[in-house]
């Protein structure tokens, strides 16, 4: 299994769970799997597809991830093939002889055609190894998309007693997972529920004000990035696209009342990079499987947090961090309010009314962000905080500003509250100016205490203090800085933490991250993006099945120039190795012999960058 996934996929170790539910089905067993989307379900039927003789059955609802899964295996040179109404008569026929010979390693179908007798007929006479139900959940009523065509799952158990059968799913309630195993019969399934927990998605909530502005103001931030904003009414999504468009953002909307085939075209676009931001309802994302997107801005407040949960989950399925913010405000509530009073059923509309409850708590706490989703669906985040959402990162910003606050206020008390902004600035940096040396202030205890913070830092934080009244600034023309009463309480501790106002609105953990990234690695990045851009076109697949950002990512740090140092990049398999491995390896050393920089000197990888961002 581990020589399949290293040479065939390229990774270099399994991810949580996939080896034990694929080491139950080579043994024949059923399972049933519950895994948050990116949690990489595919690979627990295509991993068995490359070791089992006969073909693996993969139900899938929608066409248009069937065509990008049946690329993403050809890329890898599994016989993949799916059979679905949008196929000619020929093709159709190419992939009923393939089956028959017994050639087909995978092959992805409609759960309709699950439904015609002659199908079945056909697949007994073919040695099927494997029944894989993708999106699983669509079997019952209790999940979020009812789909009656899967209801005839239920009879592949019997009439196929012998070949294991999987259903995986991302929704997460209980009765759901239990539905899915009465209604396809799997005998005594291996039930496997991973944590919901998505470490790599940084959550965020923000005041909204203008949200058109906001996400604008976002995206010009986090430049390239390829992201989903949803609104809520078709209105605000034309709006904000064009809004987007008007100020230079390759964007494009997307919703139930556009034309299907501008729908499509514009999915499409989004899919293969050519479009930077879809801006959409919730009609968009269950049939996209982009595993590169960076970030998920909800513009407008979700009904709940299922959906939330669900929406912001389409971000960072590669692994790669991803940002998921959410603009909030309360005049969102009464138009959902409104929604919730249309329910006719009472019960449905109290549950309604709980749901969005929840989601305004969300939204409005200053909790942990990841420990309170998790906990919504009943899991219990192990640690106290998670130090990776806004909240988590606020409290941290607040607590070193607490003790910086707490230094500033001594160096004004030790100074005797008789000297204005600047001096007090070159007390705490340490420059021995020359009124520092007149009056001996090099020799006082805190001088220099703060030298590790530039002076501008000192400054704002100056401006913060008076703007708070914890500082005042008497006199006129030379100002100098007092004490107020508030600045006692601040110095006593009393008031070191949750402050909020004392901290810098523009703190954002991922910006710094963006911003802190070197030069030369980004400019590496942006040309493997657009060289897998370009071979993505020739051989019409979406790019991320060339590879993944992950992938892209690593090369710009390994920097590999042979064979076998882009063998060590995950993701990079011996097929993908063959068909790209000179292309990226040539990009990669013309890229170092223009910048005559070589692995050893000069260039610093950006893992070294990325540690110290993350200690900062
Ligand atoms: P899901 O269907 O559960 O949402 P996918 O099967 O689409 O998730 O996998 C998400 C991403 O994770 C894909 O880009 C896939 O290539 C990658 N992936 C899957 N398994 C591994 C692994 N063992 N190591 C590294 N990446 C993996
Ligand atoms: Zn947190």
């Amino acid at each position: 299994m581990r020589d399949i996934l290293k040479q065939v996929f390229g990774f270099n170790d399994f991810r949580p769970h996939q080896e034990a539910i694929i080491t139950n089905l080579l043994a024949g067993r059923d399972v049933v799997a519950v895994m948050p989307t990116g949690g990489g379900k595919s690979l627990c039927y295509q991993l068995p597809a490359c070791l089992m003789p006969g073909t693996v059955v993969v139900v899938s609802p929608l066409i248009s991830l069937m065509k990008d899964q049946v690329d993403a295996a050809r890329e890898i040179d599994l016989d993949a093939a799916c059979l679905n109404s949008s196929l000619s008569p020929e093709a159709m026929a190419d992939v009923y002889e393939r089956l028959r010979s017994g050639r087909l390693s995978l092959l992805y179908i409609a759960p309709e055609r699950l439904a015609s007798a002659a199908f079945i007929e056909i697949l007994r006479n073919v040695a099927v190894s494997l029944f894989a139900v993708d999106e699983a959940h669509c079997i019952s009523e209790w999940g979020p998309d009812f789909r009656p065509e899967y209801l005839g799952l239920g009879l592949l158990r019997s009439l196929f007693p012998n070949v294991p059968m999987a259903a995986f799913t991302a929704t997460a309630t209980v009765r759901v997972q239990e539905d899915i195993i009465r209604k396809t019969g799997l005998r005594y399934p291996f039930i496997l529920r991973a944590s919901f927990d998505r470490p790599n998605l940084y959550y965020r909530v923000r005041e909204k004000s203008d949200a058109n502005l906001m996400v604008l103001d976002y995206v010009r931030k986090h430049p390239d990035r390829p992201g989903i904003v949803y609104r809520t009414t078709r209105k605000s999504v034309e709006e904000l696209a064009a809004f987007l468009a008007h100020n230079g953002v390759s964007a494009l909307p997307y919703h139930a009342g556009m034309e299907s085939a501008d729908r499509a075209r514009n999915q499409e676009a989004f899919n293969r990079d050519e479009a930077t931001v879809i801006v959409a309802t919730i009609a968009f994302g269950m049939g996209i499987d982009k595993s590169n997107v960076r970030f998920v801005i909800h513009a407008d407040l979700p009904k709940n947090i299922e959906s939330y949960y669900q929406e912001t989950g389409r971000a960072g399925r590669d692994g790669e961090p991803a940002d998921c913010l959410l603009l909030w405000g309360r005049s969102d509530i009464p138009r959902l309010k409104y929604f919730i009073n249309q329910i006719e059923d009472e019960d449905e509309r109290r549950i309604a009314s709980a749901k969005l409850e929840a989601m305004v708590r969300y939204a409005s706490g200053s909790a942990c962000r990841r420990r309170t989703l998790l906990a919504y669906f009943g899991e219990d985040y192990p640690e106290a905080a998670c130090g990776h959402c806004d909240s988590c990162v606020k409290r941290r910003i607040e607590q070193s500003l607490g003790s910086e606050a707490r230094l500033l206020l001594s160096a004004v008390m030790r100074l005797e509250e008789r000297y204005g902004a600047s001096h007090i600035v070159d007390f705490v940096t340490g420059k021995r100016s020359d009124r520092i040396r007149e009056r001996d202030h090099d020799c006082l205890t805190g001088f220099g205490a703060g030298r590790d913070e530039p002076a501008g830092r000192w400054r704002a934080l100056i401006d913060d203090l008076i703007g708070r009244e914890i500082l005042v600034r008497r006199g006129d023309p030379y100002p100098i800085l007092k004490l107020t009463k508030r600045a006692f309480e601040v110095l006593s501790g009393v008031e070191s933490d949750g402050r909020p106002s004392l901290v810098h609105s523009e703190a954002d953990p991922a910006a710094a991250i963006t911003q802190s990234e070197s030069n030369a690695t980004e400019i590496l990045f942006e040309r493997l993006r657009v060289l897998r851009s370009e071979i993505a076109a020739e051989y019409h697949v979406p790019p991320y099945v060339v590879f993944s950002d992950k992938t892209l990512k690593e090369m710009t740090v390994r920097l590999p120039t042979d064979e076998t140092g882009l063998k060590e990049v995950t993701g990079v398999g011996d097929i993908k190795l063959e068909k790209y491995g000179r292309i990226f390896i040539n990009e990669i050393k013309g890229f170092l012999s223009e910048k005559s920089l070589s692995t050893n000197e000069g260039f610093r990888p950006r893992s070294e960058l990325v540690k110290k961002t993350n200690n900062a």
